[in-house]
């Protein structure tokens, strides 16, 4: 079912639907040329919560500045534009996704660079479990796929581009054909990286690896905020190359993302993870990152930001 949401927020106003539309000659759509957020907003005993909405902004400008897109808007404008856009359509708990996309109409590869010639959107919808109802609690199935990420000099991925999903959507693609939840993607010097949508972690005699960043992966907002929970719950987390096989023999391995959360991993390639079963130290940090998200816990790391409620008038 496609996703509908009331009102978009669109360079600065708010409009229906129907309205948030480009036109096909858009660069975007011949050439890949969009960067963009997603953000969850947790309902918590205080309201509506955006989680870390200050670092996705600020990816976001990172990604339209690798790509070199005027991007118009300022961080504190996008910032204010995203709690509005959750007022706006009252809602608490949602998915954000602002997208920043060149449309100007000039053919050819080279972009028009002037301002009126790159739009940005921000929508809302609520959104459940990415990788299913019970992955969070179950864990997923998950094949390592032929798909490879591409060379650390061709696609940036510190920037969070549209067209790089071409590849986690091979990605995908593949895996789901093949029965498996997600696929696990090998950047070009054959070490693990990361899922279609989703940063990865391994656990091992009680040490937390993750890939590094110069390992083709998206430097995902969730993967620091576990990071951080970790070394605060007093685990050894160490950024390093993860070599394939490494995954047959762990105790434990996870995703992470805005989306997917904190998702267990009970099989790589039909060879399951240690039991098969959601490990302890996925699912401490799981809790721990979930407490703070949904405001159950204090949030020492100011990661916060409450929505207001709308003014009665303005609803
Ligand atoms: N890697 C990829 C390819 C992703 O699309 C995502 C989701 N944005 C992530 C990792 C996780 O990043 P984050 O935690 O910032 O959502």
């Amino acid at each position: 079912m496609g996703v509908r949401t009331s009102k978009i927020w669109r360079d600065g106003q708010f409009v229906n639907w129907e309205d948030a539309t480009i036109h096909v000659l858009s660069h975007v759509v011949h050439y890949g040329s969009s960067v963009f957020e997603g953000i969850r907003c947790y309902e918590t005993p205080e309201g509506g919560a955006i989680f870390r909405l200050r670092e996705h902004v600020r990816r976001l400008l990172d990604s339209a500045r690798i790509y070199r897109i005027p991007l118009r808007h300022s961080a504190e404008t996008l910032a204010q534009a995203c709690i509005d856009t959750v007022q706006a359509n009252e809602l608490q708990e949602c998915y954000l996704r602002p997208v920043v996309v060149r449309t100007g109409q000039r053919m050819g590869v080279a972009p028009d660079d002037s301002a009126d010639a790159v739009e940005t959107f921000i929508l809302a919808w609520t959104w459940g479990q990415y990788l299913g109802d019970e992955a969070l609690q179950r864990g997923v199935d998950v094949c390592v796929s032929s798909w490879r990420r591409a060379a650390p000099d061709t696609y940036p991925t510190m920037a969070k581009a549209g067209g790089h999903y071409l590849n986690s959507q091979l990605t995908l693609l593949e895996a789901k054909q093949h029965g498996y939840t997600e696929g696990i993607m090998l950047d070009s010097f054959g070490f693990v990286s990361e899922g279609s949508g989703e940063n990865l972690f391994v656990v091992r005699e009680g040490v937390i690896y993750t890939t590094p960043i110069s390992g083709a992966i998206l430097n995902g907002v969730t993967r620091d905020s576990i990071i951080r929970i970790a070394r605060d719950m007093g685990h050894d987390v160490r950024e390093q190359s993860i070599p394939r096989e490494m995954l047959y023999v762990a105790d434990e391995v996870f995703f992470t993302g805005t989306a997917a959360e904190v998702t267990p991993i009970r099989s790589v390639d039909r060879i399951p993870v240690a039991e098969g079963r959601p490990g302890p130290v996925t699912r401490a940090v799981q809790q721990r990152y979930l407490d703070i998200a949904r405001g159950r816990a204090a949030d020492p790391y100011g990661w916060l930001t409450l929505v207001p409620e709308p003014a009665a008038a303005l609803r």
